[in-house]
């Protein structure tokens, strides 16, 4: 059966003209999950007596299986477990400009980059749109907030999941829904070329996030395996190809690793391969964790990394570091939880 949450408006629209009731049923049982927040059909007073008894037998309605929530200065960190007692995580940012949730899209991630706790158990399944939507939900009422913003950047590759991934932000961005805006979601990918093409001429404004975390072929060879697939050249032919079509801008994420790739010679030569495009880079701070033998830079290089991208003239920010204390990077809570 499925789950309500992984069910988008016009989906709902289909379903009810199926059964022979008006379209509009759909926009109430929207407004009953997602303004109102019930937790079962039976609250939905407005739909009729029947179709709440139809809509029982078809859908499920099961909120996701909170197992442990840890809290530290402006981040939490929620683990969660799912029907078939697969674990996944999200993890919740305050920001000045609101609140911002990091949702997982896999259990587990093939894509095997070196540095990642998520790569290294790889993946098990694809969550369907519906659990990512209810991690949204769970977390909102735990925290009783409100999450205007959506990153993809948790457990798992979103474009190796790419139709759930584009059903989830469908729900989400529904008017009578959660209502959360495409500028507003940000989906960030390592790299799967033909996906990037795809994204590239999906018509909403949803923001996209590209790991680069390398200049050249030979580091990212190093540390990330899907670079074998889709070398640098490749992967910024699609970059150019999703901003032609897109006019939008790009984030490179690049992860500052410890004598690997932090060298000025890098920020040079990663100022030239961006130059000219709509795009700026986030230097990020890489987390540590116990399994792997990677090291973060320390505060000078990364600074000194910083300055020389700004001097060749490339935008750049440094991503501030929330919840290192508490396992904040991706996978590393499953993680742990899976070691025990
Ligand atoms: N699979 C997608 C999205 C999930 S990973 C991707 O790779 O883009 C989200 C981001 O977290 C990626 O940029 C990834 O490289 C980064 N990341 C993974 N492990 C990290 C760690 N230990 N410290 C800092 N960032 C990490
Ligand atoms: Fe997967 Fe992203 Fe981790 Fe790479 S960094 S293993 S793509 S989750």
């Amino acid at each position: 059966m499925k789950n309500i949450y992984g069910i988008t408006k016009e989906e709902l629209e289909e379903y009810f003209l199926s059964i022979g009731e008006g379209k509009f049923k759909a926009t109430q049982v929207f407004e009953w999950l997602y303004k109102k927040r019930v937790t079962s059909f039976s609250e939905m007073t407005n739909v009729g007596k029947k179709v709440m008894e139809q809509l029982t037998l078809d859908f499920s309605f099961e909120p996701l299986h909170l197992l442990t929530k840890t809290e530290d200065i402006d981040v939490s960190k929620y683990l969660f477990e799912l029907e078939d007692k697969n674990r996944i995580e999200a993890v919740l940012m305050n920001h000045d400009y609101g609140n911002s949730l990091c949702i997982s899209t896999q259990v587990g991630c093939n894509m095997g980059c070196h540095f990642c706790e998520s790569g290294r158990l790889k993946k098990v399944r694809n969550l369907n749109a519906g659990e990512m939507v209810r991690q949204i939900l769970a977390v909102e009422e735990s925290q009783k907030v409100r999450i205007s913003h959506i990153v993809l950047m948790g457990i798992g590759e979103p474009f190796d999941n790419y139709e759930e991934v584009i059903r989830f932000i469908d729900i989400v961005n529904t008017p009578k829904g959660l209502d959360i805006g495409s500028r507003h979601i940000t989906v960030s990918t390592s790299g799967i070329v033909p996906k990037i093409k795809e994204f590239a001429l999906y018509p909403k404004q949803v923001n996209l996030a590209i790991s680069l975390h390398a200049p050249n072929n030979e580091i990212r060879n190093q540390i990330m395996d899907i670079n074998k697939a889709y070398p640098i050249e490749k992967l910024m032919e699609a970059v150019r190809f999703y901003l032609e079509n897109s006019n939008r801008r790009v984030t490179f994420e690049y992860i500052l690793l410890k004598g690997v790739n932090d060298s000025l010679a890098c920020a040079k030569e990663l100022s030239s391969l961006v130059r000219g495009m709509n795009c700026y880079i986030n230097l990020i701070p890489y987390n540590e964790t116990s399994h792997i033998e990677y090291k973060k830079s320390d505060k000078n290089t990364i600074l000194a990394f910083y300055d020389e991208l700004k001097k060749n003239g490339t935008s750049v920010t440094i991503r501030r570091e929330f919840g290192s204390k508490v396992s904040a990077a991706c996978g590393q809570l499953r993680a742990s939880y899976k070691e025990e």
